[in-house]
């Protein structure tokens, strides 16, 4: 006789897992692959993904963490999703590489920006966490001392600031959009006179992302959010679970990661992915429940997105000749 295996409710947050920087990235390394053959040089993680990472390595990308460890080479070299500081578009062009620069165009967005404001004789405060790779990409587009960051309340509190009518703002592209909102209001509130992006800097897909996690983190006994943990991100979609009710928020990168016992006595358990996610990590989780549960699965979809980006150009002019 087979014994009755517990139910289990699952809720698939939607939207979740990859972003249209995302797909773009990835297939910019593909379709470099595809064109020119391996090797192709990635410089950092494409995207903050192990799995992503380890098959795009199986195809024959080379992922190096400095441009001097890429030899005289006529080969593609890929800048990440994160975005690059200009000292190394310096390089690659002094080294004459053939890059093909696959930053996300909402971190492009931000780095045009900040020009913007050096330009008018601003400084830069950028909310942001230090040591990310999009931040360092994004101090990287002024010159040294012309971007402040900023990483906490503490930090604005104080914060020197050497011509407080001067000032401009603009933030990482993944933070907590509720976090980053009490930021910029303690910033304009110390110096009135701050200048603001016209557009949020925090991408649709971060908020998306954040927005399905809380309409559900109050139902559930659980959330997973499937993710590496060097993905901003999905760090902070398990911060927003937890600060929204969730009582258990677990970022998991793979199915082998997960402590079975902690879900024992879970009946209802909330999935998202952060955006550097493959669905296919999502569905391996699932699939792992439904091995140990009686599942039933509802999707609960706060936004539909749409959003696409075409390839960088050097490939897409490669593909059209
Ligand atoms: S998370 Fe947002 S900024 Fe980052 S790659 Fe995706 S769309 Fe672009």
């Amino acid at each position: 006789m087979t014994a009755t295996k517990p139910h289990l409710d699952i809720l698939l947050c939607a939207p979740r897992g990859f972003c249209a920087g995302v797909v773009r990235a990835i297939d910019a390394v593909e379709r470099a692959l595809a064109i020119y053959g391996p090797p192709v040089y990635v410089r950092h993680e494409i995207v903050h993904n192990r799995y992503v990472v380890e098959s795009l390595k199986r195809k024959g990308a080379i992922f190096v963490d400095d441009l001097s460890e890429i030899p005289a080479t006529t080969a593609p070299v890929i800048f990440s999703a994160h975005g690059v500081a200009k000292s190394v578009l310096e390089e690659a062009a002094r080294r004459a590489l053939f890059t093909i620069d696959a930053t996300c165009p909402l971190v492009t967005k931000v780095h045009r920006e900040a020009e913007i404001h050096y330009k008018r004789g601003r400084v830069v405060i950028l909310i942001g966490h230090s040591g990310h790779p999009e931040v360092i990409g994004t101090m990287g587009q002024l010159p040294q001392g012309a971007i402040l960051l900023v990483e906490s309340m503490a930090d604005i509190e104080r914060l020197d600031a050497p011509d407080p009518d001067n000032l401009a703002y603009v933030t990482q592209t993944t933070l907590s959009v509720d976090d980053a909102a009490d930021m910029v209001a303690a910033l304009k509130q110390r110096f009135p006179k701050i200048a603001g992006p016209h557009r949020e800097d925090i991408c649709y897909a971060t908020t998306n992302r954040q927005e399905a996690v809380k309409r559900v983190a109050r139902d559930v006994d659980a959330l997973i959010v499937v993710g590496s943990p060097n993905s901003s991100n999905s760090q902070r979609l398990r911060e927003v679970a937890e600060r929204s009710g969730c009582k258990t928020a677990r970022l998991i990168p793979h199915v082998r990661d997960i402590d079975w016992d902690e879900f024992a006595n879970v009946r209802r358990l909330a999935i998202t992915a952060g955006a550097s996610a493959p669905e296919i990590l999502v569905d391996e989780i699932i699939q792992a429940f439904a091995r140990r549960r009686d599942i039933s699965v509802e999707t609960i979809s706060t936004a539909d997105e749409s959003v696409f980006f075409p390839l960088p150009r050097a490939l897409r002019d490669e593909a059209a000749a």
